[in-house]
């Protein structure tokens, strides 16, 4: 089943063509990786999924709703994005269960919503802390958190590692993929890293100048470039 399909869709800026025409379909659970180069349009196309950039053309379905023009917070997705900001004056719980709380969700649901996320996310010992008392791993993790509380039928992440040094990065990238094991919802995960893609995703797809270069398993795509430029960006003999 897809959990995410996307038909025919364009997205212009202006006179400028950022996605062209552009079909694809992610199966329901999948980790699947958008991977280009800074520019080809990942973002764009991530933020249109989300709903918070119109298609100039196509649809988006997200399960079983054609969502083309539904609100972001109507689609069940959540958004996780580079530079994430935390409120600074709530603890890491109240991060967490911000979207509760403006919800008007009983006190104690939002604690222990906050706290089973924090479980899953190692954080279980920093609920009480505010976010100037964090790392950048942890921050992020409670960025992470926020998403997962809401419960969405589809994670978006859009370079959330970008800002992380080398090392914080790889831990976050062994984390992340055992987030996925335990939950088993469907991830699209947008970066320039063919590292990252390669051992994060279960699927990748490489973007260039808006189009879709190839789709493909890690290893399909390093054994069987569709292309010169597949070759050159996932760095394969081919
Ligand atoms: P990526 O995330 O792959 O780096 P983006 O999706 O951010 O790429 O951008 C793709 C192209 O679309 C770029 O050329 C960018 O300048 C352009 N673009 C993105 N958002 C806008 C916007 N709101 N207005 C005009 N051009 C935009
Ligand atoms: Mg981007």
């Amino acid at each position: 089943m897809a959990s995410v399909e996307l038909a025919s869709i364009s997205k212009s800026f202006g006179a400028v063509d950022v996605i062209r025409d552009l079909s694809l379909s992610v199966e329901d659970g999948s980790f699947c990786a958008l991977l280009g180069p800074s520019g080809c349009g990942k973002s764009t196309l991530l933020r249109m999924i989300a709903g918070l950039e119109r298609v100039s053309g196509g649809s988006v379905r997200i399960g079983s709703r054609d969502v083309t023009h539904a609100e972001p917070k109507s689609r069940g997705v959540a958004m996780v994005f580079q530079s994430y900001a935390l409120y600074p004056h709530l603890t890491v719980a109240q991060n967490i269960a911000f979207s509760l709380s403006l919800a008007g969700r009983p006190r104690a649901e939002q604690r222990a919503a906050a706290e089973r996320v924090a479980r899953l996310l190692q954080l279980d010992h920093l609920l009480d802390r505010r976010p100037a008392e964090l790392s950048g791993g942890q921050r992020q993790r409670v960025a992470i958190g926020r998403a997962l509380v809401r419960e969405p039928q589809v994670f978006l992440f859009d370079e959330p590692l970008s800002n992380l040094d080398a090392l914080l990065r790889v831990q976050m990238r062994i984390e992340l993929a055992k987030l996925h094991n335990e939950i088993g919802t469907t991830m699209i995960y947008v970066t320039h890293d063919q590292v990252e893609a390669m051992t994060l995703a279960d699927r990748i797809v490489v973007l260039d100048r808006g189009r879709i270069q190839q789709v493909g398993s890690p290893l399909e795509l390093y054994n069987h470039p569709a292309n010169r430029f597949v070759a050159g960006f996932i760095g394969s003999p081919g």
